[in-house]
């Protein structure tokens, strides 16, 4: 909820207050260096007490809320047949409109058996833009993602409020190039994860399903934030304005044959799902699911979560809800822009996106841009981002070669709930920091590589002495101790 202060200035206010509290510590700068060192340089192995604020991820951090904590205590634990499992049936019946729910572990299982399902070794999956597991799946299927995104997408400087759109003339062509029967599915993700956290319109997925429809070609729709994506159509879209945002949700909905999610994110749980109305599909997905998740009334979730996510999907229909991230990624994002701090806009609704070409322009690509400027962050704050560029993006499977990626982003998540407003203005005040001392930062290059989804587990190393020097120069102006 956006309230206006006297002074004119809009900021967002929590439509919510503090129950229960986790500890955290901002370690001083040396011990910052010290983990950064020991987690090779790669922020995903650095351990939660050497962290002051954890913005890797809103994947499975953001705060529950007293209904869904609740609805845990109150799980039927039974393997087959769980009364949790048709609580979780019935919101997404609901919410959604599909009368078939078919629960997973978390979002990747879903596109694991989605892969397995539709995706023939040498087809293909359209999509408006890849997310890594998705892509990743797609490509152990022996299949290729092609990516179908507009001009603007890619540009971090923009005004352009639905980047995460898909092209329609490009679609057209693509479907005619490579012949509909060899397309597994046309995916749309909703608030394109990797591009910044950027909706698309409802005009567009309608035209897209007009598209796909036509060829015979399942659209598949990756709903892990539709709840931000639904925000943002209310807030941008002049034909949906007048709808709420259960309402948007639905009309959506519509236009899809398979919807799945990551329940770690919109819904506030650890867990995901599929769900449909068409028989056919139902029956193809649910053969696979015992092999690899579980019974089609748990799917590898624990019934607590089962529980928690039949509430979480429903709150997140409350435009309280839904706009408690993208409220504060909005802000985040306002304050960088008057800090002159390079960042993706317009503001998306996951996280705040530095955009590190432009944060660290005398970095060349092959040296990871976005890792350098993600370690830089960690060192300078305490705070933990991701890296969203080269390393995120494997080699290519056939060759083996390099592949520089689209963009080059350290993105700092804003897990739903979780951080107030002191917190986002101390990771403005350290960014702004870092960004004056932008020249400091040099690059990084691979100690270890792994060959899958290498920015989990790889090692890195800076190319010369810098996060040390970066290190002394933050201590010379704050002091040791912060
Ligand atoms: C997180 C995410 C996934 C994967 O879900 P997990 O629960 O992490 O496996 C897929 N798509 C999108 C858009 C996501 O944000």
């Amino acid at each position: 909820m956006f309230v206006r202060l006297s002074n004119g200035r809009q900021i967002p206010v929590e439509a919510h207050k503090v129950k229960i509290i986790q500890r955290t510590d901002l370690p001083p700068v040396d011990q910052r260096l010290a983990a950064i060192e020991q987690a090779g340089y790669n922020t995903f192995l650095l351990r939660t007490r050497d962290i002051f604020l954890d913005m890797l991820t809103d994947s499975g951090t953001n705060a529950m809320s007293d209904n869904q904590l609740a609805a845990m205590m109150v799980a039927d634990d039974a393997y087959a047949g769980s009364e949790s499992f048709y609580k979780l049936a019935d919101s997404v019946k609901d919410v959604f409109g599909f009368k078939h729910t078919l629960p997973v572990h978390q979002g990747r299982a879903a596109e694991h058996l989605l892969a397995k399902v539709f995706i023939k070794p040498g087809g293909y999956a359209i999509m408006n833009y890849h997310f890594t597991t998705s892509r990743a799946h797609v490509e152990l299927a022996g299949g290729t993602v092609l990516e179908l995104f507009g001009d603007e997408a890619l540009n971090t400087d923009s005004t352009d409020l639905f980047k995460g759109n898909m092209d329609l003339a490009k679609l057209q062509a693509a479907i005619e190039r490579v012949g509909a029967e060899n397309v597994g599915y046309v995916r749309m993700e909703a608030t394109t994860n990797l591009i910044g956290g950027q909706p698309f319109s409802m005009d567009n997925l309608r035209s897209v399903k007009e598209i796909a429809s036509k060829h015979g070609i399942p659209l598949v729709f990756d709903a892990s934030l539709i709840s931000e994506n639904a925000y943002l159509v209310h807030e941008r879209e002049a034909e949906c304005q007048e709808c709420s945002i259960a309402d948007v949700i639905l009309r959506m909905m519509e236009f899809v044959d398979i919807m799945y999610l990551s329940g770690r994110k919109s819904a506030a749980v650890r867990g995901g799902l599929i769900a449909t109305n068409n028989d056919e599909y139902y029956t193809q997905i649910l053969n696979w699911l015992p092999v690899y998740e579980g019974f089609a009334t748990y799917g590898g979730m624990s019934t607590k979560e089962v529980e928690a996510m039949a509430v979480g999907l429903r709150e997140m229909t409350d435009p309280m809800v839904a706009g408690s991230g993208a409220e504060f990624v909005r802000y985040f994002v306002e304050r960088l822009c008057e800090e002159g701090v390079p960042v993706v806009t317009p503001a998306g609704g996951l996280a705040c996106h530095i955009d590190a070409r432009r944060f660290a322009p005398h970095l060349p690509q092959n040296q990871y841009i976005a890792g350098a400027v993600a370690a830089a962050i960690y060192i300078a704050s305490g705070i933990r981002s991701m890296e969203r560029g080269t390393i995120s993006t494997d080699r290519d499977p056939h060759t083996g070669a390099e592949m520089m990626a689209d963009l080059e982003l350290a993105r700092l998540a804003v897990p739903r709930r979780t951080y107030t407003m002191s917190h986002i203005e101390y990771a403005v005040d350290r960014l702004a920091w870092l960004y004056r001392n932008r020249e400091m930062i040099h690059g990084l290059k691979f100690v270890q590589e792994p060959p899958v989804l290498r920015f989990f587990f790889g090692r890195l190393a800076p190319v010369d002495n810098w996060a040390a020097e970066l290190a002394g120069a933050f201590k010379a102006e704050y002091g040791a101790g912060m």
